[in-house]
């Protein structure tokens, strides 16, 4: 089989498009999406347009090139106040969270879990 860079290499956390090129490190957080709870895990993987966005925390620029609605501008809202400056570069065509352990959290969606009992 033939390489499979496209496969391994994240996604942007930001705009969904395939080839991130850096992260973003932020302190772990959550936010209450409509009843679903988000968590944003510890590293924002970025693309180059949106790595520029960030670099010049042109917020309003970053959420339009997303095309993100009232959630997506919740969550750059809390990436904007959590992360920390500086973007990590890591090799093109490599998954930079190969290898981490414990396992990472990305961000993701997680349904809140049913109380009661
Ligand atoms: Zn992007």
């Amino acid at each position: 089989m033939g390489q499979s860079q496209s496969l391994d290499t994240p996604a942007c956390d930001f705009c969904s498009r395939p080839g991130a090129v850096v992260f973003f490190r932020t302190v772990e957080f959550a936010l209450d999406l409509g009843g679903v709870e988000w968590l944003s895990g510890d590293r924002f993987h970025a693309c180059p347009t949106c790595r520029t966005l960030v670099a010049a925390a042109n917020w309003p620029g970053l959420i339009a090139y997303a095309g993100l609605g009232p959630r997506g501008t919740r969550v750059i809202e809390g990436f904007r106040d959590h992360h920390a400056l500086g973007a990590v570069a890591f090799e093109p065509g490599t998954n930079p969270e190969t290898g981490r352990w414990p396992t990472p959290r990305g961000p993701a969606l997680r349904r809140r879990p049913e109380r009661g009992r």
